[in-house]
């Protein structure tokens, strides 16, 4: 019987998961999460279950029935705190156990057919002060919010761009915060234009309509204002967050002078879209599209033989999306062919959820000038402690064209978190550097060989003895 391998838990991996098993598949499925549901089902523990969990979620209904239907299934191993952090020629290296536990069991993992659906990381530009405690992602609020019913302030700004700071602002209130407003950059008329255009494309995506208005009533409800055309351009506080500004910006989000306002908090949750976790496909050998995003084809199939990928690292689109391809990614590793008949609705939605990511990037896609918020002092890379003024005077002294030399002359991306959260942004700084705004030695800040931390006890342990490892071969 063949062997499907899954990595990841998600909406994409539980879709792919159950499609694979109905295609007579065997299956693996591994995510480094307590629980399986991903970032969308994100839900707390199953030892401090919540009285109404369907309250923070939306398709819980959905999530219930993947979830029974997959741990009934006893050829389907679901395998969670499974922390993959190396692929190596085919090899997919394994930590099972707690992580911050001792004893984590090593495994490595062999399959014939893989489907990768490792999900986004959420992206913050930097801000002047977005070091201080009580700034937040919009993704780490919501995931404490979810996962934790933890509230992260008292009185909470959530700023940036897209419609994910809606369901943010939402769970802020059900946790317990005062969210005084939300600022999205984008203009009224570029999110009028964007969202009214060809409704009857809209129409057809009707579960995200109407998860959208649901938010927007909850919004009016809790009389959260929420205003446009504004970002967070500075954080102030002398030990943790008092205030922070906000501006109006221009359309390529230069921010406007004369506009700025400061308002009090004690939490700022910040999100400026989504990058797609990349480190193990780009492990596995699988090509980058020019989005940079996994190529795939209308089978959900990447560039290297056997290796499937399905959700946000496909393109940002949201659960519906990362449902209907991880479903086709399943069949077809499973051994059947996405033009094949069962699959025609998960073909139909893709096709339209497709559109409806479109819209979201042309409605809140990050605007050119961002950088025009930031002082010499703005610290760009946290962890190596980097400021903007220090990138560019190194950039200007050097001369350099490629990303390597920029980020060992400066260090940035070279800290703990390998350029998770400022990679990107780094890139583009540098980018305007450089004749055409593009760094040219072709490095990307998306690969980092090692995917997940491993002590250094434990990657000693398995270089001195291989044997130790339990070996299983899926193929
Ligand atoms: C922090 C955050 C919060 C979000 N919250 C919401 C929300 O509330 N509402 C909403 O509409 N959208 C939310 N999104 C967007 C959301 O990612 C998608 O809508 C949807 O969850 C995508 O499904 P997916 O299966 O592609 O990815 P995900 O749901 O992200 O699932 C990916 C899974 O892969 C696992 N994984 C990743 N790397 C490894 C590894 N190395 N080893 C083992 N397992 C691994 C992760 O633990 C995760 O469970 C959020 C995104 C982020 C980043």
């Amino acid at each position: 019987m063949k062997t499907v391998l899954i990595i990841g838990a998600g909406p994409a991996g539980l879709a792919a998961a159950a499609a694979a098993r109905e295609g007579g598949a065997r299956v693996v499925l591994l995510d480094s999460a307590e629980d399986v549901g991903g970032q969308y089902w994100r839900h707390l523990p199953a030892t401090r279950p919540a009285r109404n969990e369907s309250l923070l979620h939306h398709g819980w209904s959905t999530f219930r029935s993947l979830r029974e239907r997959l741990e009934g299934d006893e050829l389907c191993e679901i395998v969670t705190w499974a922390h993959v952090w190396a692929i190596e020629d085919r090899n997919i290296h394994v930590l099972v156990g707690e992580p911050d536990g001792t004893n984590r069991d090593a495994r490595v993992y062999n399959a014939a057919a893989v489907v990768m659906a490792t999900g986004a990381y959420d992206r913050t530009l930097p801000i002047p002060g977005w070091e201080l405690p009580g700034v937040f992602t919009a993704g780490g609020a919501q995931a404490l919010a979810k996962g934790e019913r933890i509230a992260v302030g008292h009185r909470v700004v959530v700023g940036g761009a897209g419609p994910f700071l809606l369901p943010v602002a939402e769970s802020l209130v059900v946790a317990g915060s005062t969210v005084v407003g939300v600022y999205e950059a984008s203009h009224a008329r570029r999110l009028l234009g964007t969202w009214t255009t060809r409704p009857w494309e809209l129409a057809r995506t009707a579960s995200k309509v109407t998860e959208m208005l649901g938010y927007v009533s909850n919004h009016v409800r809790h009389r959260i204002p929420y205003v446009t055309g504004r970002a967070v351009t500075a954080i102030q506080g002398a030990d943790r967050v008092e205030s922070v500004t906000v501006s109006a910006i221009d359309r390529s989000w230069a921010p406007i002078a004369g506009t700025q306002k400061t308002i009090d908090v004690d939490a700022v949750c910040l999100g400026h879209g989504f990058t797609p976790r990349l480190e193990l496909p780009i492990a596995a050998g699988c090509r980058v599209n020019a989005r940079r995003f996994i190529e795939v084809d209308e089978d959900q199939r990447t560039s290297v033989a056997g290796v499937f990928a399905a959700g946000e690292i496909t393109g940002i689109g949201g659960v519906d999306l990362a449902l209907a391809e991880g479903a086709i990614a399943g069949h077809v590793a499973a051994g059947g062919a996405a033009s094949d008949m069962q699959m025609r609705q998960h073909r139909v939605r893709r096709r339209r959820f497709r559109q409806f990511a479109a819209r979201i990037e042309s409605a809140h896609g990050i605007g050119e000038n961002w950088s025009k918020w930031l002082t010499d002092e703005t610290i760009i890379c946290r962890c190596e402690e980097v400021s903007f003024g220090r990138l560019n005077s190194v950039a200007e002294a050097s001369q350099a064209t490629g990303l390597r030399s920029l980020k060992l002359l400066t260090r940035a991306g070279l800290g703990i978190c390998q350029g998770r959260v400022c990679g990107r942004s780094v890139e583009e700084l540098l980018g305007a550097h450089v004749p055409g705004g593009r760094l040219i030695d072709g490095v990307s800040s998306d690969r980092r060989p090692i995917a997940t931390p491993i002590r250094l006890g434990e990657l000693a342990q398995e270089l001195d003895n291989p044997a130790h490892l339990e070996r299983t071969n899926t193929k």
